[in-house]
């Protein structure tokens, strides 16, 4: 049997020979220092947490900056806590830490208080991207004078969505500007490796030419050279659903990859792969989106018959053995003569 050297009391474990009432005597277990400050970013809203910065509700944040911020003596183990707050004006709280914590075997509970001052700041991503901070350039072109309107979108919805997702883990990464010159996008991008992987991600989706620059623009101050990267993509003419014309023969691209492309002959309708160094070659011969439509009015297994859509003469053109015919088929017409596009 052990016993508080203090109090006599019998008690299961002892501190320095002393029940845990009488060890903590009029010490506090927990405390908390008279005031804590809360940065919060007035651009983005995010609040900071050490050298992070996280977005999160304004309740979560000083409730966070509270327990941070609480001391607990090296014997005890916390075993609950909760906090709560009272909001004294929008930029002060005054908030209760309440413990249950755990002293030798001996749980005690303990509370101590806290005023949260929230500050206005800006966090150093905020003020580089409102600063007009850049490392490299992405500009985004086509091998022809046309840039689409919905193929621009669709780049740059892809664009914004890789941002997005690298944003998530590095808050680093961000798009400073865009510029639509003539020609197409310009993007000015945070860092060099967003550049790099952007260009790269495009060029193999898209199996577009790109090439990069990099132009000397100073030091920084520990004398290292400082770079500025410009990264340039050309996306090329063709898209998949195009009629191209490859090695003497015509297609519709199916595929478009970072290994190259597939297509179907519209003649014999098998399907080939294009390796992506051969992709320069590939022009287009017609658009999917000039592709006319022509009314079907029978088929037969191997062949449908047509209108014509020129001039309305009935027409047999040959389609693939598993084609699923509609009531109008896409045509494209190759030395006067239709073919119908698989
Ligand atoms: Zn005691
Ligand atoms: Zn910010």
């Amino acid at each position: 049997m052990s016993f508080c050297v203090r109090c006599g009391k019998d008690a299961e474990g002892l501190i320095d020979g002393m029940c845990a009432e009488c060890f903590l005597g009029s010490r506090k277990p927990t405390t908390l220092p008279h005031h804590v400050d809360l940065f919060r970013c007035t651009n983005c809203g995010e609040f900071r947490k050490g050298e992070d910065w996280s977005g999160r509700p304004l309740e979560q944040a000083v409730e966070g900056a509270a327990e941070d911020s609480l001391s607990v003596i090296r014997e005890a183990d916390v075993k609950e806590l909760s906090v709560s707050f009272t909001e004294q004006d929008p930029y002060t709280f005054l908030a209760v830490v309440d413990t249950v914590i755990d002293v030798n075997g001996c749980e005690v509970a303990d509370s101590a208080s806290v005023i949260v001052r929230l500050k206005n700041t800006v966090c150093k991503r905020c003020s580089r991207q409102l600063g007009g901070y850049y490392e490299s350039i992405l500009q985004i072109r086509t091998a022809g004078k046309e840039f689409p309107d919905r193929l621009r979108d669709e780049v740059l919805n892809r664009i914004g969505s890789i941002v997005a997702a690298q944003s998530r883990t590095n808050r680093g990464l961000f798009i400073t500007k865009m510029e639509l010159v003539t020609g197409g996008p310009d993007l000015y991008l945070s860092s060099i490796s967003l550049g790099r992987s952007l260009a790269k991600d495009i060029g193999d989706s898209y199996c577009a030419e790109t090439k990069e620059a990099a132009k000397l623009v100073g030091q920084t101050s520990d004398g290292q050279d400082m770079y500025r990267v410009t990264y340039l993509v050309r996306l090329p003419d063709y898209h998949v659903g195009d009629v191209v014309r490859f090695e003497n023969r015509y297609y519709k691209m199916t595929r478009v990859s970072a290994v190259g492309g597939k297509a179907v002959d519209v003649v014999n309708f098998r399907e080939r792969a294009i390796k992506r160094s051969d992709m320069q070659n590939v022009k287009v011969y017609e658009k999917a989106s000039d592709l006319r439509s022509a009314t079907v009015v029978s088929r037969s297994p191997g062949e449908i018959q047509i209108l014509h859509p020129s001039d309305y003469s009935t027409l047999d053109l040959k389609i693939p053995d598993d084609a699923e015919i509609e009531e109008s088929v896409k045509v494209t017409e190759i030395d006067g003569v239709l073919y119908y596009v698989p």
